[in-house]
């Protein structure tokens, strides 16, 4: 590959995105990505974690300096699927600018993201302006996923280095549909449950001999749903629980199903601890009276990290460079953040999630030079010299 031209966060965010990285294959996203970082001094290691099936993928650790202050740069290379590429206005992982737009999968979420940061270093070392403390990038590759293998990879290689950080900067795309809009500083988290209740089956026209499973399952998703969770808080909306499957899988009308199923997916806040809100459930279900089985799943918990360093430099950094004083939000999903959350100050901030994981994904160049620039201040505010 010839050298690109890292002062200019576009060249770097292209060569990525020509990496068709849908997990679990990287097509030599990390590889690209490291052989940037190498010339600007990071050390680059791949760690390897493995797929759900045991297969191996790789993440990227890349560390320049050494001491503190410690910046840690979190983010991903891997990318949802096109879907269908018809419905795209160019292909997929041509990485085509259009108007002033990069176009492609990935541009928003968030390889464009991670060319900033990488082009923010740059600037500051091209100027060959001091750098004191230490700068890590961590890039997972399987954030898509929910699962986090990789995320937890990167924080044992850090925790067998005995890595410490001041801070983590996730580069996700934090602002929904202008820059400058949200600095997120906590994130939801998410319970998934699966509901059974078991029946006979038999005839509708008998309905004596059999036992109907299906009014027994309404009867709780309703009691699931008739009360809120909570009222939320000042920084966080209400948890809110939807019922996202009902499944009986009975094709006729005279046959009462042997068994009745539904799914449900809670995004948390922080009035809840993952324990607490599962008893909650389970009383609402029990109260009811009626049997039932139930698996419940956490993805992550709720957190806030307190306004801080990190949080105050980044408010700063965005109105100084896009006149927008951002709010501090905790709305969405959730992230790889939440692996870090216990170890440093967690903020994120990145590009526009409006186009993330729709077709014709996109990012405007002149977002993507305003967010090398906030990056810039960042790195220039945390990590400089002591006066
Ligand atoms: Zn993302």
């Amino acid at each position: 590959m010839t050298r690109l031209n890292l002062l200019d966060p576009l060249p770097l965010a292209q060569e990525m995105i020509r990496c068709p990285s849908v997990y679990p294959d990287d097509a030599g996203c990390l590889e690209v990505l490291a052989e940037a970082l190498e010339p600007l001094g990071f050390d680059c290691q791949t760690i390897l974690a493995q797929t759900a099936e045991g297969r191996d993928f790789p993440n990227l650790y890349a560390k320049l300096g050494s001491g503190g202050p410690h910046l840690c740069f979190l983010g991903h290379s891997d990318v949802v699927p096109p879907g269908d590429r018809d419905a795209w206005s160019a292909d997929p992982f041509a990485a085509e600018v259009r108007e002033g737009r990069l176009m492609g999968r990935g541009a928003a979420d968030m390889k464009g993201g991670i060319a900033a940061f990488v082009s923010s270093v740059a600037r500051i070392l091209d100027r060959g302006d001091a750098l004191p403390g230490s700068i890590s990038v961590l890039i997972a590759g399987d954030e898509e996923t929910g699962r986090g293998a990789g995320a937890q990879a990167l924080v044992a290689e850090a925790q067998a280095r005995g890595e410490a950080w001041d801070w983590c900067l996730v580069g996700e795309p934090s602002n929904p549909d202008h820059l400058g809009q949200a600095l997120k500083i906590g994130r939801r988290g998410s319970l998934c449950g699966s509901l059974k209740v078991n029946g006979v089956q038999g005839h509708s026209a008998y309905p004596e001999k059999a036992n109907n499973p299906v009014p027994k399952l309404l009867r709780l998703l309703n009691s699931l749903i008739a009360q809120p969770l909570d009222q939320g808080n000042e920084r966080f909306q209400p948890s809110d629980l939807q019922i996202t499957s009902v499944d009986v899988g009975n094709p006729v009308f005279n046959l009462i199903p042997a068994r009745a199923e539904a799914r449900f997916n809670v995004r948390f806040n922080s009035e809840h601890s993952p324990q607490g809100l599962q008893e909650l459930l389970l009383k609402r279900l029990s109260d009811t009276g009626l049997a039932y089985e139930l698996d419940m799943e956490v993805h992550g918990e709720a957190y806030l990290t307190q306004e801080g360093r990190l949080s105050r430099a980044l408010r700063k950094a965005v109105e100084q460079v896009t006149g927008v004083t951002p709010e501090l939000s905790t709305g969405g999903g959730f992230s790889d953040g939440r692996f870090f959350k216990d170890l440093c100050p967690v903020v994120e901030f990145g590009l526009i999630s409006q186009s993330a994981h729709q077709v014709d994904e996109r990012a405007d160049l002149e977002d993507l030079e305003k967010l090398t620039q906030v990056y810039e201040q960042v790195l220039r505010e945390l990590l400089s010299p002591a006066p």
